[in-house]
């Protein structure tokens, strides 16, 4: 249990609605800033706002998925008062007080840096990133039913990347009895995808897979469907791009040719909130769960 631990949340959207009910479960005292305007009241939970917090006090911060923006402000979707972050804030909080967000930029991690405070990023942890594959995947399905005429069984999907992501990408297209070609650079990545019963190819050949290619989807994080790439689709091709922004796709060029490219980030918080914020919830339930194991007291 987290009894006797001062928990902030700071901000975010409905999936911290999940993290909030399972801190207050565990018994954690929970500050909820940035949330004047949820009607539902948690037991054990108050709200607070940024100046109010005990911060003197605090053992954790939580911060949206997407941490702060380069100026140090978060995301309020239950309030519309600005909440920022900065480095005098986590100066004032104890030393052992740990910083968790979804991700972080150089404005977050040079504050947690500068104020000498440990900062936890959730999605760069492999348990985070395979579970929230899994609402990925279902965005994915949706949104490549919306944007064709014709059925997933039987078209040439084409995945590039066989990371977390990619993976549950192409077994899942592969279920549903595509004709599923995955583009790797690793040696064991290709092994893994013949091995899957799928057709590998190197991305370096990829310019040489995209005829006939249905829908293309990109997990990787660089730009990689160039305007040569593209220039080699039919036009009926559909590019669902997931890397995070700005993606791997050349969307200007897509557009010129024709060729319909989505930027699709954040589907699990889309199509799921809920198991996305449990996702969430319970790696950070873990996680504090521990720290509290490793020499905190509780009264
Ligand atoms: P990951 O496990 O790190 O996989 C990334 C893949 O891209 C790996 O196969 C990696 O291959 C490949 N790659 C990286 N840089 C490359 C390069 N320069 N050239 C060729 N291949 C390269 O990441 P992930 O968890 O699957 O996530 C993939 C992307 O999706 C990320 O940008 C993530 O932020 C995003 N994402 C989006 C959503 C959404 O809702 N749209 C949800 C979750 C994640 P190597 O192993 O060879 O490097």
């Amino acid at each position: 249990m987290l009894t006797g631990m001062n928990i902030a949340v700071l901000g975010g959207d409905a999936r911290q609605l999940e993290v909030i009910r399972k801190l207050t479960e565990l018994d954690a005292k929970v500050y909820l800033t940035g949330f004047e305007q949820l009607a539902h009241a948690y037991t054990g939970a108050v709200k607070e706002k940024l100046e109010d917090l005990p911060v003197k006090e605090l053992d954790a911060i939580i911060l949206p998925v997407a941490g702060t923006n380069l100026d140090g402000k978060l995301d309020t979707i239950f309030s519309n008062m600005q909440v920022i972050l900065t480095e005098a804030f986590l100066k004032e909080t104890p030393e052992h007080c740990t910083i968790y967000s979804g991700i972080s930029n150089d404005y977050l991690s040079n504050i947690t840096r500068q104020a000498n405070r440990k900062l936890v990023q959730l999605f760069e942890r492999d348990d985070v990133a395979i579970y929230n594959s899994i609402p990925t995947v279902e965005g994915t399905i949706m949104m490549a039913i919306q944007h064709t005429d014709f059925t997933i069984h039987g078209s040439k999907v084409i995945v590039l990347g066989l990371g977390r992501v990619g993976m549950s990408v192409a077994r899942a297209f592969h279920g549903l009895g595509a004709k599923v070609h995955v583009g790797a650079r690793k040696s064991e990545h290709i092994a893994r995808i013949e091995e899957m019963g799928l057709t590998s190819f190197h991305l370096s050949a990829l310019e040489s897979v995209v005829e006939n290619v249905d829908i293309c989807i990109n997990t990787v994080p660089h730009k990689i469907i160039t305007a040569g790439i593209i220039s080699r689709m039919p036009s009926r091709t559909l590019i669902i791009d997931l890397a995070s922004k700005p993606g791997g796709t050349d969307f200007r060029y897509a557009e010129k040719r024709g060729v319909k490219a989505i930027l699709a980030p954040g589907l699990p918080g889309i199509v799921a909130p809920k198991t996305a914020g449990q996702i969430i919830a319970n790696v950070l339930g873990q996680l504090l769960l521990q720290d509290l194991g490793n020499g905190k007291e509780t009264p």
